[in-house]
């Protein structure tokens, strides 16, 4: 039985006193049994709101990091630097940092390895853009960037990744995918990681939709058989309307 993961990834959005409102709002509403709950935050009020869950069963994760130890590298944040702040997620591969930041597979990769081997959960996103949609491309991408993301992973490991499909014409835009057509995309990734791994690490991966997921479409996304949970941006800014999305899960 995999355990869902509903996951909100709030962006550049929230200062430090921001997110301790949200998450004093949030925090009992946010505490279902049986889903993961987890609040993936700007770097800068992570240890507040590491030390406000303290107790509770939400999860904080970073939405991004380096993949070196420690170095001169003039902006960025190493994995230890999460372990001590006690961050235990970690977003990795976001389709605005493969866009803006030119984020690579070979980075994802780095990052995702990174991740595990400092005991964080790697929440790694993969998905086409609308050009590549439209010219058939959505299977051949995916498979690509989930292959080139495991590189290097053994069974174990790969099962402690939690893999999210975002179609990148489907982020922000309010136009979700179909559930049936989510549900299709991602059978087809726990198919490549059956491919590449075994069917046993293909039934133990979860595997998440995202792009505007909201309290009005979450039912039909958690009903299909493959999709483990979401990866709100937009819904998940509002405690009242991400705390909808966990009761949903
Ligand atoms: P929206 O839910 O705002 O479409 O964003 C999805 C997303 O990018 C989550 O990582």
């Amino acid at each position: 039985m995999r355990t869902p993961v509903i996951a909100g990834n709030w962006k550049m959005y929230k200062t430090v006193n921001e997110a301790l409102e949200y998450f004093t709002s949030f925090r009992e509403k946010g505490e279902a049994e049986g889903v993961e709950t987890v609040l993936c935050a700007p770097f800068v009020a992570l240890p507040a709101l590491v030390e406000a869950a303290k107790g509770s069963r939400i999860g904080i994760g970073a939405q991004n990091m380096h993949w070196e130890e420690e170095g001169a590298f003039t902006g960025e944040v190493g994995p230890s630097m999460l372990n001590a702040v006690g961050v235990p997620y970690v977003v990795i591969g976001h389709s605005e940092r493969r866009t803006y930041f030119a984020e690579t597979d070979e980075a994802v990769n780095k990052k995702t390895q990174s991740a595990i081997s400092h005991d964080l959960v790697p929440i790694v996103c993969v998905g086409e853009t609308l050009e590549e949609k439209e010219a058939d491309r959505t299977q051949e991408v995916v498979r690509e960037q989930v292959v080139k993301a495991l590189a290097g992973l053994s069974s174990d490991e790969v099962t402690q990744v939690v893999l999210a499909y975002e179609p990148v014409w489907a982020i922000g835009s309010g136009k979700s995918a179909t559930a049936e057509d989510a549900e299709e995309v991602i059978r087809f990734v726990r198919k490549t990681v059956a491919d590449q791994y075994d069917q046993q690490v293909a039934n133990d991966i979860r595997i998440l939709y995202g792009g505007s997921v909201k309290p009005g479409n979450i039912d039909s996304f958690l009903e299909q058989p493959d999709i483990d949970g979401a990866l709100v941006g937009g819904a998940s800014l509002d405690a009242d309307s991400f705390a909808r999305l966990v009761e949903a899960a």
